[in-house]
């Protein structure tokens, strides 16, 4: 089943987006049948859980971090993760550097928009990203390099407004490009869609979809 679900979404992607299967909750019995069938980048949304699947997993997979990421978790994923999908505070930004500096790495970020309506979901607003990019203390660090955004549509079945909010963000992201990145070739990851909306943030210029449910079944908390 997982297998046919990966193959399913894979015949879906155009080239140039790819594919991060959320396994957060799952075992890693269902994370190897996921890698047997050819997937290597995995996503998880808790520091713990990464770090202990990382450990016990095959070393060619690459991790990402989805989720909220704490300041006092920011050391255990540092010396290995390829990318942390939802910086949302400058502060998490140098915290990664410092972190990351320790550990002699550079580690790839992507900055997180609040796109959707609801109250609950992290991120920058526009604005405030874009004061922080004007401020422009982020281009001293050395060991966190900005190489997107990343967003998540409100939760909702009116795909009017869900392409509006990723629209709103593929615009974003070509703004940034234009303003604050235009030497950066790095920043070009636009990580947006899940399982029940990625068809549309494709067609918004996603480069990444996150899908979790859709690959391997609905979640036990
Ligand atoms: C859990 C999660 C996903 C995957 O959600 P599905 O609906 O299971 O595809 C994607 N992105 C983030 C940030 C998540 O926390």
């Amino acid at each position: 089943m997982i297998a046919e679900a990966l193959k399913q979404i894979r015949s879906e992607l155009p080239e140039g987006v790819r594919l991060v299967a959320v396994s957060k909750f799952h075992p890693n019995e269902a994370i190897m049948e996921a890698y047997e069938a050819g997937q290597r980048i995995f996503g998880e949304s808790k520091a713990q859980e990464m770090t202990a699947k990382h450990e016990s997993l095959p070393k060619d997979i690459e991790w990402h971090f989805i989720g909220h990421l704490q300041t006092n978790k920011v050391k255990y994923i540092v010396p290995y993760v390829t990318l942390i999908h939802g910086v949302d505070s400058y502060k998490l930004l140098a915290d990664i550097d410092k972190q990351a500096g320790k550990a002699g790495r550079t580690v790839d970020c992507l900055l997180q928009l609040h796109i959707a309506q609801e109250e609950t979901k992290f991120g920058f607003s526009f604005d405030e990203c874009r004061e922080m990019l004007d401020a422009g203390e982020w281009r001293q660090l050395r060991h966190a390099r900005i190489c997107g955004l990343m967003g998540m549509a409100s939760n909702t079945d009116r795909l009017e407004q869900v392409r509006g909010e990723f629209a709103a963000l593929g615009r974003f992201f070509q703004e940034a490009k234009g303003i604050w990145f235009a030497e950066a070739p790095h920043f070009k990851e636009l990580s947006m869609g899940m399982s029940h909306d990625y068809p549309e943030a494709i067609a918004a210029g996603s480069t990444l979809i996150r899908v979790g449910t859709r690959i391997f079944g609905e979640r036990e908390y």
